[in-house]
């Protein structure tokens, strides 16, 4: 059993595609260990980017991250890290195909609709991060 994180991000929610993607997830077979809306200050987006705070798009992409509400998942199963990114896409939304997340609800490298943990060390990071422990039992 693996755990990961889950965003869908300012564009998408704003698109009103919450549902779609949350359906999605539940066709997958993913277990939806918890959920929240919220809407990220600059501080705590910065923070859950540090690991990119050099890469030249950093602080478009926390003005993106923090243009309007974010829902924010813990999804679990066998596999779950790469079974959700598989569902989600390639990182540019152009070149996703459509048959996954990206591919239908983002548009461009940036605005890509959804997020999801790429490894195991970033996945406790990151849940952790948006769910207290007695949120994600
Ligand atoms: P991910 O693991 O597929 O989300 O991709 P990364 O960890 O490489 O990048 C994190 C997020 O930064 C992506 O999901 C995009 O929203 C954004 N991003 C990545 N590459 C670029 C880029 O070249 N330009 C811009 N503006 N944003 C980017």
């Amino acid at each position: 059993m693996q755990r990961t994180l889950a965003l869908i991000k300012p564009d998408a929610v704003a698109a009103g595609h919450q549902g779609k993607i949350i359906a999605a997830i539940q066709e997958s077979g993913l277990r939806l260990v918890a959920i929240k809306s919220l809407h990220l200050s600059t501080e705590q987006a910065r923070g859950f980017y540090h690991v990119h705070a050099e890469r030249p798009f950093f602080n478009d992409l926390v003005t993106f991250m923090t243009e309007g509400p974010i829902v924010a998942m813990v999804l679990e199963g066998d596999n779950a890290i790469k079974r959700w990114r598989d569902l989600m896409g390639p990182t540019n939304a152009t070149e996703a195909p459509k048959d996954t997340l990206r591919g239908q609800f983002g548009t461009s490298i940036e605005r890509n609709a959804t997020h999801g943990s790429d490894a195991e060390d970033t996945a406790a990071f990151e849940t952790g991060y948006f769910f207290a422990g007695l949120e994600r039992l």
